[in-house]
């Protein structure tokens, strides 16, 4: 098999139409297919082969959909990588997984040269887009005999991409998908964000996907395979900008937007919500992060409609669980498991825990990796007689809803006792003067650890650490109150922007 095998099959069923667009310009499929093999062919006639890994360094532009094709057409495998990046951490992954070749722009060839530098390595570096010397490749020049179609077959579980971790809990790992992993993926999300039901048939007319969200990430690549299989539309952007959001929705007819909590937050108090028709939004996703119930509150009151949260890692090609758009969202809940991936909350020696009791998420199906890669040790660690270790802490009720708490490595030990940093926080961020919050355990000698606190304040605000503390009173008790709190300009994040608990400690001294 082949992942491209869902760009052929979207070609044959829905014929020619605009699948990409991007700053006003419209690209048909059948030019996403004919551009790809294109640069497949190029990429070849370079000495690029199969099994090779090829990073994708580009900001969120259609080049980037033609490469990751290119890419996989010829059994390469693709390696995005978050255009945000520095030098430094571009030159970690370069060293891991020894590219054979790194497609970039123009504008971020120097953060390119000066990783290779670093990792003293010298793959081919080709330059797409905006093409400025003669040693960068044009996707148009490249050579292609008439009717020739680069399609190189390979094993269900043979590598299609390695996707790094944001790092969250260490240092990123080289998170190994297969081509079934993706392909079965896009089966699912198309089915779990009810666009089609069990039996294929189609539950909404126009599959408008408006993408802000990065294409490096798993999140946004997921939606190449959701826009082929749906028959649906990509409208591009390269970053977030709330005005272009919203003209773009009321524009192009969005039907679909994904999203992450800071988003929701920043759409759900922007002052000019009003003066946009945005009602052609029928799933409203997001996922990453945990959603504060008071952002959830806030959005689904100003734009009269709900939130579909999903949840998943990279380890799980994005989504494994996703409410439904069809059902009343339960408060908390992340959803149901999608189809293809069984879920159960174990212990912590491995026994299963039954519905309501809280323990660690283990999933079994589809979508969950190989492996990492080049880490045996580390995949040992997670993948145990075929289940995945997530590290997520949280409970399933009696229907199978799934309520995610916290991730193991981030609980507090208080004197033997639990507290879950998120609960703390969603706390504090119903304070009418915090805008941001990090809560994590601060080495203490008489307790262990204790709760502290990282806050970032509305402008303006009037709050100090006394009445914050005393408002936390209100809602907790005095054990999980923050004995420490320490204000900041701003919280490490990611590149989906959940904040970095980890880093904050390195980052912000007490
Ligand atoms: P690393 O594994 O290197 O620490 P990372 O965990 O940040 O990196 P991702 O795969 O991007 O890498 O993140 C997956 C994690 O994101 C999940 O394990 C979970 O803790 C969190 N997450 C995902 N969706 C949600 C959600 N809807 N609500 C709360 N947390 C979520």
């Amino acid at each position: 098999m082949n992942v491209v095998h869902l760009a052929l099959d979207n070609l044959e069923k829905y014929g020619e139409y605009t699948f990409l667009c991007f700053n006003g310009q419209g690209y048909s499929n059948i030019y996403v297919d004919k551009k790809s093999n294109y640069l497949g062919y190029g990429l070849q006639e370079r000495g690029l082969k199969k099994d090779e890994r090829v990073i994708v360094f580009l900001d969120n532009m259609p080049e980037v959909v033609i490469s990751y094709y290119a890419i996989l057409r010829i059994g390469a495998i693709v390696v995005p990588v978050n255009p945000q990046m520095s030098a430094e951490d571009l030159a970690h992954i370069i060293s891991d997984c020894e590219p054979g070749a790194v497609i970039t722009s123009a504008r971020l060839s120097a953060t390119v040269s000066q990783a290779l530098d670093l990792a003293c390595l010298k793959p081919q570096v080709i330059v797409v887009g905006d093409v400025a010397n003669e040693e960068n490749i044009s996707i148009e020049d490249c050579y292609v005999p008439e009717d020739t179609l680069l399609m190189t077959d390979r094993p269900d579980d043979a590598a299609a991409a390695i996707i790094y971790t944001s790092g969250t809990t260490g240092p990123p790992k080289g998170v190994v998908l297969s081509h079934f992993n993706l392909y079965m993926q896009g089966h699912s999300d198309i089915r779990g964000m009810g666009f089609f039901d069990s039996s294929g048939n189609r539950l909404i007319d126009k599959v408008n996907l408006l993408v802000v969200l990065p294409l490096s990430h798993v999140y946004g690549l997921c939606t190449i395979a959701v826009a082929f299989l749906a028959g649906g539309s990509i409208f591009l952007l390269p970053n977030f900008n709330l005005k272009q959001i919203l003209c773009y929705i009321q524009t192009y007819d969005i039907t679909v937007f994904g999203g992450v909590p800071s988003m929701y937050a920043a759409l759900a108090s922007y002052p000019d919500v009003e003066k946009y028709n945005v009602s052609s939004v029928t799933r409203w996703l997001c996922g990453a992060a945990p959603l504060p119930g008071s952002v959830r509150g806030a959005f689904e009151k100003r734009f009269n409609s709900n939130i579909i949260e999903g949840y998943g890692l990279t380890e799980t090609v994005s989504g494994y669980s996703l409410q439904r758009h069809d059902r009343l969202i339960k408060p908390g809940s992340v959803g149901q498991p999608v189809s293809g991936s069984e879920v159960r909350v174990v212990d912590d020696i491995g026994r299963m825990l039954p519905p309501g009791h809280v323990g660690e998420f283990i999933i079994k199906g589809a979508n969950v990796m190989q492996g990492y890669y080049k880490n045996e040790a580390k995949t040992a660690e997670v993948i145990k007689d075929g289940w995945l270790y997530t590290g997520d802490i949280g409970y399933m009720d009696e229907d199978g809803d799934i309520f995610l708490i916290e991730r193991k490595q981030d609980l507090i030990k208080r004197a033997g006792i639990t507290i879950y940093p998120s609960e703390v926080e969603e706390v504090l961020l119903s304070h009418p003067d915090i805008r941001e919050v990090g809560v994590m355990g601060i080495p203490e000698p008489e307790y262990g650890e204790q709760v502290g606190a990282f806050i970032v304040l509305k402008k303006g605000a009037k709050a100090n650490k006394n009445s914050i503390k005393a408002f936390c009173r209100k809602s907790l008790p005095d054990y999980k109150v923050p004995v420490r709190i320490v204000f900041c300009d701003s919280l490490p994040k990611n590149e989906l922007g959940r904040i970095l608990r980890r880093e904050i400690a390195k980052t912000i001294s007490l």
